[in-house]
This record gives structure tokens, sequence and C-alpha cells, in this order.
């Protein structure tokens, strides 16, 4: 076995993105010794992606809103399946982590009189998302990360965790290897934070990074802990179609929150036909209503005309472009229009200046003067590890999780800006358990060699092997299968093929050769990678499979409704059996209080 060195902290955090950074900073203000590990450079993180904004009830722009109305459009648009105490913290706590941002030195985009501006976003019913321009995620990710480092966070970068180490009481740390030169390193820790990220990868068309390889799931889950809503993939609506190159690149939903509009290649905009009947009323009822929002909307103005049709939520409209493209109303790339450039030139390039700039640099397309060509990708996973809703303690001791590698906030769909708040909010609170699980610990734990050993041999494994199949073959196969047989929409005889193509994609991956040597070895690290991408393949095709109706993010041909009696109070559970095959089971979605019930209203 490689020597390799083995560092000791009272809290472990695997990820920098917004959710590791703001529980590593709760988890060192707690007192905490706290190493901070990514795999990629700090402050590269997904999170510096994001552009829209982040969702908390402030009140700025439309003072009545309230953490009640946050809450009831978060529960709305996951379709009830969401936990319902983390969607209370989410909407009640949001607001503070936001200012507090402010506090640390972010700068947000102003409201006329000096406070935090928010911008409108599909599925709520207030103008809620703090925003700086379309480049929320980097003015976010320096803030924390600038605090982080001035706190005394102890951080590895371009350091991959590959497992996760187990004792008789929980998870003990964490094994993985340097990208920079391939040599093994372990963390000892008396708390472990996964805080990774989703899974877009699995997906060929998708706005995630490398980086969204499901890790943390998959980790999670070979430790022993559950997953829960895995069939739960969020495509989003509006990605870059054209260039091939840049495919599934983001176009934010600012865009449409802006004022976008959507058309197909006939000039319809198509989204009055998709609004659902239950929500109609929350939309406007013409051209001319959806206008005088968008006005009213420009100059800060508050208005009694109700929000387009475009701002329906993301499943929503994913399903109505993918239709209309099916049913050959496409634009000329297999796309729609997305068309802002009806608006005033120096606004678009003030409220969108990311935008402005992809647009003219990738596609040649300026779009202050004609449409964008859009079309869905995958974007972000509802599903993930079963957490504690207060505490962030997965089900194995010691190991907690928070961001979008944790599951219930978010239900069967998430609403744009949601996230961010979501890595804020339960960042800061799953930092804090760990330190006080931590702190009931003495000593750092021992952590067993056969362990490190095996994981270890693993890692070399790959290189060793004289022959073998290449891993880039095997990863192009797998986003092949999903894409065909797991995509927008499902159906069993598609599923259960994926199930068995997704065995066979496993058999080959555990036979796959890596060539050249441990140092910035893309495909050797791709090795790992591929093998979580399996994992919650494999959990994802089965979650789907099990649940027979549509809702939210899940549509089923075969099963076009949605069935409450029942589905409704049921999340989809994986688990590792003792034979280390997958399963997966209805469980109960955590009981709502009748105070928190009676937000809801007449929801269904
Ligand atoms: C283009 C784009 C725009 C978006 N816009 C918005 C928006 O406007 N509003 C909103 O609310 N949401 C938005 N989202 C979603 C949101 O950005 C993400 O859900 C969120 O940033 C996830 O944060 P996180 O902290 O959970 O993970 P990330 O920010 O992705 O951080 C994951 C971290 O884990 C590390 N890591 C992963 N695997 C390992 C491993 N094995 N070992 C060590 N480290 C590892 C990575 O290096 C990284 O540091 C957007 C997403 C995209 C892609």
């Amino acid at each position: 076995m490689a020597a390799f060195k083995t560092h000791p902290h009272d809290v472990l955090v695997i990820g920098a993105g917004g959710a590791g950074l703001r529980a590593a900073i709760e988890a060192k203000t707690a007192g905490a010794d706290v190493g901070l590990v990514c795999k990629s450079l700090l402050g590269k993180a997904h999170t510096v992606m994001a552009e829209g904004g982040v969702a908390a009830a402030l009140g700025h722009v439309a003072p009545a809103d309230s953490w009640q109305v946050h809450f009831r459009d978060t529960m709305v648009g996951g379709k009830l399946v969401n936990n319902p105490t983390m969607a209370r913290l989410h909407a009640t706590e949001a607001p503070d982590r936001v200012r507090e941002l402010e506090e640390w030195g972010a700068i947000f985009d102003r409201t006329p009189d000096g406070r935090i501006l928010q911008r409108p976003f599909g599925g709520h019913t207030y103008p809620r998302l703090a925003h700086v321009g379309d480049r929320t995620g980097l003015e976010m990710i320096r803030t924390l990360q600038d605090r982080a480092v001035a706190l005394g966070v102890q951080v590895y970068m371009e350091c991959t965790i590959t497992r996760l180490v187990t004792g008789t009481e929980g998870v003990r740390g964490a094994f993985g290897y340097w990208r920079t030169t391939g040599q093994p390193i372990a963390f000892a820790a008396k708390a472990t934070v996964l805080a990774t990220g989703g899974i877009g990868r699995a997906y060929e068309v998708t706005s995630n990074s490398w980086e969204y390889s499901g890790d943390g799931q998959s980790l999670a889950y070979e430790a022993g802990a559950e997953l829960i809503d895995m069939e739960f993939v969020q495509f989003h609506p509006t990605g870059m179609v054209w260039p091939p190159g840049v495919r599934g690149l983001l176009v934010t939903e600012a865009v449409r929150g802006e004022g976008g509009i959507l058309r197909n290649a006939k000039g319809e905009r198509f989204m009055w036909k998709y609004l659902p009947d239950e929500r109609r009323t929350e939309y406007a009822e013409t051209d001319e209503e959806a206008a005088r929002w968008v006005t009213a909307l420009s100059k800060g103005r508050e208005t009694d005309a109700r929000r387009p049709p475009e701002l329906s939520t993301r499943d929503n409209v994913a399903r109505a472009i993918y239709t209309e493209v099916k049913e050959g109303r496409g634009s000329p790339h297999g796309g729609v229009f997305l068309d802002i450039s009806y608006l005033p030139a120096e606004h678009v390039k003030r409220k969108l200046p990311s935008m402005y700039e992809q647009f003219k640099e990738l596609a040649d397309v300026d779009i202050t003067r004609g449409p964008m060509e859009v079309g869905p990708t995958t974007h972000y996973m509802m599903g993930g590890i079963r957490v504690d809703g207060v505490s962030g303690a997965t089900t194995v001791p010691g190991l907690y999780a928070a961001g979008e590698v944790a599951a219930g906030l978010h239900g069967a769909n998430r609403l744009g800006g949601n996230s961010l708040s979501d890595l804020l909010v339960f960042g800061a609170r799953t930092g804090a358990a760990a330190a006080l699980h931590a702190s009931t610990q003495d000593e750092p734990p021992y952590l067993d060699p056969v362990q490190l050993e095996g994981a270890s041999a693993a890692l070399a494994a790959p290189l060793e092997r004289a022959e073998g199949e290449d891993v880039y073959a095997i990863q192009r196969d797998l986003q092949e299968t999903m894409g065909r047989l797991v995509g927008i929409f499902r159906v069993e005889a598609d599923l259960d093929e994926a199930i068995r193509e997704l065995a066979e994609l496993r058999k080959r991956w555990q036979a796959v050769r890596a060539t050249g040597g441990r140092a910035y070895n893309p495909g050797w690290n791709l090795v790992f990678e591929l093998g979580n991408l399996l994992t919650v393949s494999e959990a994802i095709a089965r979650s789907a499979r099990q649940r027979t109706e549509s809702r939210g993010a899940h549509s089923r041909l075969d099963h076009p409704g949605t069935d409450d009696a029942k589905w409704s109070g049921y999340n989809s559970a994986v688990a590792r059996a003792a034979d280390g095959s997958m399963t997966v089971r209805p469980t109960p979605v955590p009981a709502m209080s009748d105070e928190l019930r009676g937000l809801l209203g007449s929801v269904h």
C-alpha cells in the first residue's frame, strides 16, 4: 500500500460550494477544528455558476411576501412530497442568512431606496430572488470563501474523496487522493459533512460541470446511508441548443423572470396552452396583461397584473418545450425561441450581462436584437441523501449532508433560487450539528487499516490492468442510456431496459483500464466518478420505475396522472442490501403539523 498521511479534524467537510463553505464557517465558529476538501480549486465549485439569485421572503419589492407564502410556494412546487420541516425552516431562516451574507460583504443589486433588490422567478408568488445581475453565485462564493479562510478553516484543494471510512459506531473519516500527484490521503474526523453537489454528468446534455458526478450520494450509499426521491431529476427548460459544443449550457431563468417570451417556429406563444388548470388564475389572461407585468417590473413598480405564462414551474415549461419540438414546431436546431429583445438593449445588458456575453461569444447571437434558441437540459437533483430536517444528520451516525447532495426540501421539483437559500440555511444548520456531535467525542477516531488498504488497492487497480476498456467509452454509453431511457418522459419498459443496460455497464466498468501515470490524469480520475454515476443512475432508474404516477419532474407516459391516493404520502427510499444489491421501497413523507397544513389551504 502506498504510504500516506492521515489528517485529523473535529469536522471534515467534503465539498467547498455554498453548502460546504457555510457548514465549515458554522462549525469553525462553534469552536471545531475544520478541514474542507474539494476536488477542484477553491472558488470553482458549482455554486459559482449560479446566476439568477437566492430566494428569501425579504419583502423588499413585494411587501406582502412572507415566510408563509414562501413555504407554500416551495411545497406546491415540490408537489407536496417535500419534508415540511425543511420547507418551514428554509422559508423562515433564508432572510436572515441573506442579510448575514450582506453583513459579510456581499453586494447585491439594489432597490431605488437602497435595499436588496428581488426579482421574480417561476413558481414564486412574489419577486423574491436577491441577486447580483446574473452572477449571484460568484458573489456568494466570494463572500463565503473569504470568511471561511479568514476564520482559519484548513482547505485541501484538488483532493478527491473516494471512500468514507466506517466503524461500528458510524463514519470515522474519509480516504482520497490528490489530483495533482495521485498520492493517497486520509482524514480522521469526529463528524463528516458531505456537500458534494449533484449528478448532472449522468446525462449528456447538462448545465452541470465535470464535478457533478454523484460522488457524495454514492459515498453515503456505500457507507450505509439511505437515498430518497432519486426519480426527481430536474430538466431545466432553457439550455443552449446551438452550437453543439455548448449544448446544455444554462440560459438562466432570469431571462424569463425579466420578461423573456417563449415562441415556437410558428411564432406562437405556446406556454398559454400548457398552464395547469388548477394554477391558471395565478397567471396573466392575455399578452397585454403579461406585458403590463413586465413593464411594472422593469420600472420597479407594484402592479395588479399577474405574471406571464413563461413563469410556470420548470417541470411544466420543460415538458412544454419538449412537446413543441417533438410535434414539429421546434426551431432550426431542435429547440424553441426565447425572446427578450423587445426590451431596451441597455436594460437587457444591465440585468443579464452574462447571458448577453454568453450568446454573443458562443453562438454569435445578440440577444438585444433577436431571440435565443433554447431547449431542456439536465440541471438539478431534487433527490439525494436522506437527512434529518433539522440537523442534516444522515441515517449513519457521524455523517451529515447539506446542499444539492441532500434531499427533502424540494420534493418533486425545485423552484429557481431555492437552492442557494437551501445551501445557506442547511449549510449553517448542518455545520452546527456536526460541530456539536464532534464535541461529544474525545479522541480523533481510529481508521480501520483494512478499509484503507482496500481503498488504496481500488485506486491503483485501473492503472495496473494490462487490458481493459476505455473509461470514456463507458461514460458515453451511460449518458446515452440515461438520455434515451430515463429522460424527461419515462415508461416502464424503458426503465426495465435501463436497469439491464446499467448492470452491463457496471460489468464493463469493473474491468476498466486507465493509461498513463497518477499525476493530473483525467481518464484515471473519471474511473471513480463513473462508478459513482453508475450507482446514482441505477438509483434514478429504480426509483422512477417504482413511482407509477407522474409528479413534478417525474413524468411517466404510462401513468400520466398524479395518483395522490397511492403516492402523495410517499418518498422513494434507496438502500444497499447486505448482498450488495440495491433496494428501493416507498417510505412515508415526514408528517406535517396542522399549522403548516393550514398554510397550504386548498392546495392539492
Ligand atoms: C449554471 C447554473 C446556474 C444556477 N443558478 C442558480 C440560481 O440562480 N439560483 C439557485 O438557487 N440555484 C442555481 N443553480 C443551482 C445551484 O447553483 C446548485 O444547486 C448549488 O450551487 C449546489 O451547491 P452545493 O454547495 O451543494 O454544491 P457545489 O457548489 O457544486 O459544490 C460541490 C463541491 O463538492 C466538491 N466535490 C464533489 N465531489 C467531491 C469529492 N469526491 N471529493 C472532494 N470534493 C468533491 C466539488 O469540488 C465542490 O467543491 C444553478 C446551477 C447551475 C449549474
